[in-house]
């Protein structure tokens, strides 16, 4: 038996509730890798996940959590082996099938990267999906042509997940660095990572009046969505490119084609859940080079299984800073 935060329905009032609870190892869903997981995190998903599923889960119960990292203890695959150290992202993990707020998971070898060199298993879950499509968005605006030097990148959402991973490598890779937050309180810490100029939430979130303003930005990369998005298309240099990752301010567009018609500007679409492997590996092992690890330590908040009911709802009304690392053990 092992410990797991499982969530469970009530099949008459359909309410949810989460708690940590023991399972058996022939309880987990088939797969062609056991691993003994060592820590898992919390994102945006994972906070639908805990509570009523967001249209996301299907069956009940369901074990949450999209992302984990840890070691092999069985395989039937010949790519992986008993010791074998692993990170899992995407694939609807956490979602479609049970994930990894649980100490053993039950996966196919497919979803598996071996965890990165120069990686320990704790700080790729302080990456976690949130960093690993950080990582995706530079790689997807670099791939655009953005290059060091030609004005800032913004940043929305910098406080949160996404936004925090993706400031620290902008700036190590010499970038200027202009963050968006909702919280004034978060500045200091932005500005730890790296950001040189810090944009109050309410002057970049109003709805679009003019289709094109000021060219402000050489590349963004938004996990807000909605409103701002709009805004910022309307705000990006000649030529320029905004990697859209999230949707934590709205799933809208309301904007206007004119940003792209006259300025050629590109909405480059991040996913990180059916991301080929490949391009897995290439993103892994960039983390390892291009995000400084005493950066990385600024933003973990520590975090166990009995914790995460409280943390899933944080992350959904926007209140955590950084990125939460799950001891599952
Ligand atoms: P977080 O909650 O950690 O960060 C989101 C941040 O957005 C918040 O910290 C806050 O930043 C800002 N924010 C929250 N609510 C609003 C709002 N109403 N209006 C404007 N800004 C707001 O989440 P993550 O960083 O983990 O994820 C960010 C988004 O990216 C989510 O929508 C998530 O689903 C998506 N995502 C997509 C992936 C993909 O594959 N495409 C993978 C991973 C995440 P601040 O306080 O600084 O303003």
């Amino acid at each position: 038996m092992f410990n797991a935060l499982v969530v469970n329905k009530d099949s008459e009032s359909g309410k949810t509730s989460a708690a940590v609870e023991k399972v058996s190892l022939d309880q987990l869903p088939g797969g062609e890798v056991t691993v003994a997981v060592e820590y898992s995190t919390v994102n945006y998903k994972d906070g639908l996940c805990i509570g009523p599923g967001g249209g996301l889960v299907r069956k009940y119960p369901h074990i949450p959590g999209i992302d984990f990292s840890g070691t092999v203890e069985a395989s039937s695959d010949d790519r992986y082996k008993p010791g074998d150290k692993v990170v899992l992202t995407g694939w609807r993990v956490g979602e479609a099938h049970w994930g990894g707020y649980s100490q053993k998971a039950n996966v196919k070898a497919d979803w598996l990267v071996p965890l990165p060199k120069g990686l320990n298993s704790r700080q790729a879950m302080a990456v976690g999906t949130a960093g690993f499509t950080a990582m995706l968005s530079v790689m997807a605006l670099e791939d655009h042509g953005l290059i060091p030097g030609h004005g800032p990148v913004l940043v929305t959402g910098a406080a949160g997940g996404v936004g925090s991973v993706a400031t620290a490598i902008l700036a190590n890779l010499g970038y200027e660095v202009a963050g968006v937050t909702g919280r004034p309180e978060a500045a200091e810490y932005l500005t730890s990572l790296g950001a040189t100029q810090i944009v109050a939430r309410d002057e970049i979130n109003e709805t679009v009046k003019r289709p094109l303003e000021a060219e402000s930005w050489a590349g963004c990369v938004d996990a807000v969505g909605g409103a701002m998005l709009a805004r910022v298309l309307g705000q990006m240099k000649y030529g320029a490119s905004v990697a859209a990752v999230g949707l934590a301010g709205g799933a809208g567009l309301p904007a206007t084609v004119i940003p792209f018609l006259l300025r050629g500007v590109n909405l480059l679409g991040i996913d990180s859940v059916m991301q080929p492997y490949d391009n897995r590996l290439r993103a892994w092992q960039r983390v390892a080079s291009d995000l400084p690890m005493d950066k990385l330590e600024a933003m973990i908040q520590p975090a166990s299984l009995s914790d995460l009911p409280q943390l899933g709802e944080a992350i959904l009304k926007g209140e955590i800073k950084g990125r939460v690392v799950v001891d599952v053990n």
